[in-house]
């Protein structure tokens, strides 16, 4: 029996950490089972559907690099891939439970639903269905159905016995059938389906062999068992995956910070950072290997690794992750992954001219180490490709040094700059050496002005390569304005 695995998303919101670790995970297991991996959308719900939320789940996984064998734009011989699509299918299989007895018409106004839920505040007695219409003859409620009263179709939930199935991780999971969701809708009035019936309808027609999501689905697994049964289908294998939580032991959620792939992406995270580190989020490989690329998974991936207790989303983690791939990525590469970044700051032109594509390449060796993630770049090169930066006359002066020699310093230095970049760094070193000894002064505290004059900032990338890729021109106007600043500064 070959594989057939399905991610299921409902497009309702963004792309979420937990989700797509269900799709990597199923993705993983079909690729190195040799199996398939189905995308289909649960779209049933239409007071919730967004089309935005679709469009991200495809925008989510063309940037992971994922993709299915059968689905939306895939196409497929188990199709339609959309549940909006299948509603005849929905309501032909509820009928048939309604005319094997497994199912009944249910006539109960939004009223009367209400009425019977205050009740039951009041007299904190049993939640949900009171089974109301359980018992009408079927005769009677198909005469009031061709009459045209609206109704919805409800499973018949056994009274007694109780009903389970087996967890490939966390084992056999049982449930008294009384403490079932009483009689649970399958088909609202105006035809569409609920989740559970198109979600079993679709795994038992889609011939899904295994069925791998978020624990949170635990609870709604007995009433699948029983659609199974009622149908006389066969169940897919469960794999229920642990939770994922923030640091606080709390589901991950927005409060621990960026949970959708949306933020991750804009906040510069490398695709195969995620991939690797959320492939790590309740499954490993052994007690050690942490690096797992995209191919690595597609071969290793086994569901025996899962782990069953709940993953902690650590972000500093992530972050160390990206930081890696960052590194590994060769310069033309990064280069190229930098662009969206630098455009949204508005430091290149979109498309960057010739110049600008090799200033960028210049400037990758020099910032690659200090990235930990792609947005970092722009803060890193403002000052090679914005405009000059800005600074008070005390960010310009070395310690102990008066705005008076400072000034000093860098009209001195401006007579080197012509001929700086025709030399080599050690050819520039010696002049400044020669220059710091003719000041009287230490090496450094030429350099401090001049430093933050080119760069902004007293920390900066070494600086004769900083000062080579501003550029000439730049480097001596930025000397310019921070003599002017000094020089008002010393009156
Ligand atoms: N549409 C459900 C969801 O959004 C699918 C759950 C399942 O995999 O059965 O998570
Ligand atoms: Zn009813």
């Amino acid at each position: 029996m070959s594989v057939r695995v399905r991610y299921a998303p409902s497009p309702t919101g963004l792309q979420h950490i937990g989700g797509v670790r269900t799709a990597l995970f199923n993705y993983f297991f079909a690729r190195a089972s040799g199996g398939k991996f189905i995308l289909r959308i649960e779209d049933t719900d239409r007071e919730r559907y967004d089309p935005r939320a679709l469009q991200d789940i495809y925008d989510t996984f063309d940037w992971l690099g994922i993709q299915w064998d059968e689905g939306p734009r895939a196409g497929g011989n188990y199709g339609p891939y959309f549940q909006s699509e299948r509603t005849d299918l929905y309501r032909e299989y509820a009928q048939k439970l309604v005319a094997s007895g497994q199912a009944y018409y249910c006539f109960c106004s939004a009223g009367r639903l209400e009425q019977m839920r205050e009740q039951q505040a009041l007299e904190g007695a049993g939640q949900g269905y009171d089974r109301h219409c359980r018992n009408i003859p079927p005769v009677e409620a198909l005469a009031r159905k061709e009459k045209g009263e609206p109704c919805v179709i409800r499973l018949r939930i056994p009274l007694e016995g109780s009903t389970g199935f087996h967890d490939r991780l966390i084992g056999t999971i049982e449930r008294a059938n009384k403490d079932i969701n009483p009689d649970p809708v399958l088909l609202k009035s105006d035809g569409f389906p609920t989740y559970h019936l198109a979600n079993v309808i679709d795994d038992h027609f889609m011939e899904i062999t295994h069925i791998m999501r978020a624990q949170e689905w635990i609870p709604s697994g007995p009433l699948h068992v029983l659609l199974y049964q009622a149908f006389g289908w066969e169940t897919p294998e469960y794999c229920h995956l642990p939770m994922v939580m923030g640091d606080d032991g709390q589901k991950l959620s927005k409060r621990h910070g960026s949970t959708s792939l949306i933020e991750f992406r804009g906040g510069g995270y490398l695709p195969e950072a995620i991939i690797n580190y959320v492939s790590l989020l309740g499954w490993s490989y052994d007690d050690s290997r942490q690096m797992f690329s995209r191919s690595d998974l597609e071969q290793l991936f086994t569901l025996d690794k899962l782990n069953k207790a709940a993953a902690v989303f650590d972000y500093k983690k992530l972050e160390w992750f990206n930081g890696i791939y960052i590194r590994e990525c060769s310069e033309a590469d990064l280069a190229r992954r930098l662009l969206p970044f630098l455009w949204e700051e508005n430091l290149l032109g979109n498309p960057p001219s010739a110049r600008e594509e090799k200033t960028l390449l210049d400037s990758i060796p020099i910032i690659r180490e200090r990235l930990h993630s792609l947005a970092d770049a722009a803060g890193l090169l403002r000052f090679i490709f914005g405009d000059a930066p800005d600074y008070a006359a005390e960010d310009l002066l070395p310690k102990k040094t008066s705005a008076a020699e400072a000034l000093r310093f860098l009209e001195e230095i401006k007579n080197l700059m012509p001929g700086f970049f025709d030399k080599t760094d050690e050819g520039n070193e010696a002049d400044f050496r020669a220059l710091s000894e003719k000041l009287g002064t230490r090496l450094g505290n030429i350099l401090a002005p001049l430093r933050v004059a080119v760069t902004g900032s007293k920390v900066s990338p070494p600086l004769f390569e900083s000062i080579r890729l501003v550029g000439k021109e730049k480097t001596l106007a930025r000397i310019e304005k921070a003599a002017g600043i000094l020089s008002k500064a010393a009156g």
